[in-house]
């Protein structure tokens, strides 16, 4: 495939809104592609919304060993005002390329379909199947990698390449996440009496106070050697309805990642007892509801996948490859749940992670072609080592 067709089909890609959702026309795409070369693909919805939100799966070659690349359709959101181009537009300056999801992940994406393609058309010789993964939601609750691994689609598997960006480097590790919803039920008075009511904003405001401090403690002491300490933010809150009013209700959405040492469990004992604490002595009530959980992944670092990879990122950039632990959560979670330490896993794939999730997020175009070259390779001799 020439390299002007296959920067087409990442701006193809990148034109489809599947902010968070509307993954079945990238899927679509995905289909009507691989089919036009040949290789059988299918369409697989979400039964939590079948017309708009759908996994894809392709095959190229039969029986084992077999090899696993995963891809997320799904983007995060953006403020189209905050870019300095369209963000449903691949754009070019020299070689860097701008566009929602050129990082995060649909070059990945991309690339790793015209791999397959070469293969097919070129008819490389490789030992067993490859198995192409596109899902859905990977960016909130990952209901497609979740539907994939309940359907079986795991269970074959004997190694799992992950496309999320690493630029030319590779991850075999990542932490685990948690979402959280905190509410607060208070009772509405008059601003001007607060003592007839409850402030259900302040109470968060208490509870959080006091989680923070037990979490950063605890977080400090118990890390892990390659992914650190656990993290964690309130990135969203609500409450209230006007200044002279006080709130009877409020709520707050905290994300929680973690490692091994310091897992979802424990993270979840300390805001339980937080919140009972902070009950037994409040007129209000504070609760707190579990929305997402993926669990820390820790593959094999000594992996021959791993090696492999590094070997053939080496000779095409001619510097060594780190394998390295991501702070992020990739569709992993899901679909190594039944393998979470030792499985051979690497996340590989073109992008700048700096800039995933960011306004004007960018991916460079040479790094991107690479990875096309670099797929078809790993793809065609790895087999060899399982
Ligand atoms: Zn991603």
């Amino acid at each position: 495939m020439e390299s002007n067709e296959k920067i087409q089909i990442l701006s193809d890609l990148i034109q489809f809104d599947s902010r968070n959702g509307n993954e079945r026309p990238v899927a679509e795409y995905l289909k009507a592609l691989f089919e036009k070369h040949g290789i059988e693909a299918e369409i697989l919805p979400l039964a939590s919304d079948p017309d708009h939100r759908a996994n894809l799966v392709a095959h190229v070659g039969t029986g084992k060993p077999v090899i696993a690349f995963t891809g997320h359709m799904d983007v995060v959101d953006f403020d189209r005002s905050q870019w300095a181009t369209d963000p449903l537009q691949l754009t070019m300056d020299g070689d860097k390329m701008f566009g929602r999801g050129v990082s995060d992940m649909k070059s990945g994406l991309a690339a790793a379909a015209i791999a397959l393609i070469d293969i097919k058309e070129k008819e490389i010789p490789f030992d067993g199947t490859l198995r192409f993964l596109a899902t859905a939601g990977e960016e909130v609750g990952m209901a497609g990698s979740t539907a994939l691994q309940a359907a079986g689609y795991m269970d074959d598997v004997d190694a799992l390449i992950v496309g999320e960006p690493t630029g030319y480097n590779t991850s075999f590790a990542n932490k685990g996440e948690l979402n959280i919803t905190l509410s607060a039920k208070g009772k509405a008075a008059h601003s001007s009496t607060p003592q007839l009511g409850i402030n259900a904003i302040q109470e968060l405001m208490d509870v959080w106070a006091d989680i923070k401090t037990k979490l950063d403690e605890r977080s400090q002491k118990d890390t892990n050697q390659y992914l650190g300490q656990d993290v964690y933010n309130i990135d969203v809150i609500n409450g209230g309805s006007q200044p002279n009013i006080l709130p009877a209700t409020a709520e707050a959405q905290l994300n929680v990642r973690t490692v091994p040492e310091f897992d979802n469990e424990a993270v979840l004992a300390i805001i339980d007892q937080a919140i009972a604490d902070f009950n037994a002595n409040h007129k209000g009530e504070v609760s707190r509801e579990v929305t997402m959980e993926i669990i820390p992944i820790e593959g094999d670092l000594h992996s021959k996948l791993i090696q492999k990879m590094q070997a053939i990122a080496k000779a095409a950039v001619g510097k060594d490859i780190k394998a390295i632990a991501a702070p992020g959560g990739t569709d992993a979670s899901k679909l190594l749940v039944d393998h979470p330490i030792g499985f051979p896993m690497a996340v590989f794939g073109p992008g700048n992670f700096l800039t995933a999730h960011q306004n004007n997020e960018e991916c460079s175009k040479d790094m991107y072609l690479k990875f096309i070259d670099m797929y078809t390779e790993l793809f065609t001799t790895v087999s060899t080592e399982y």
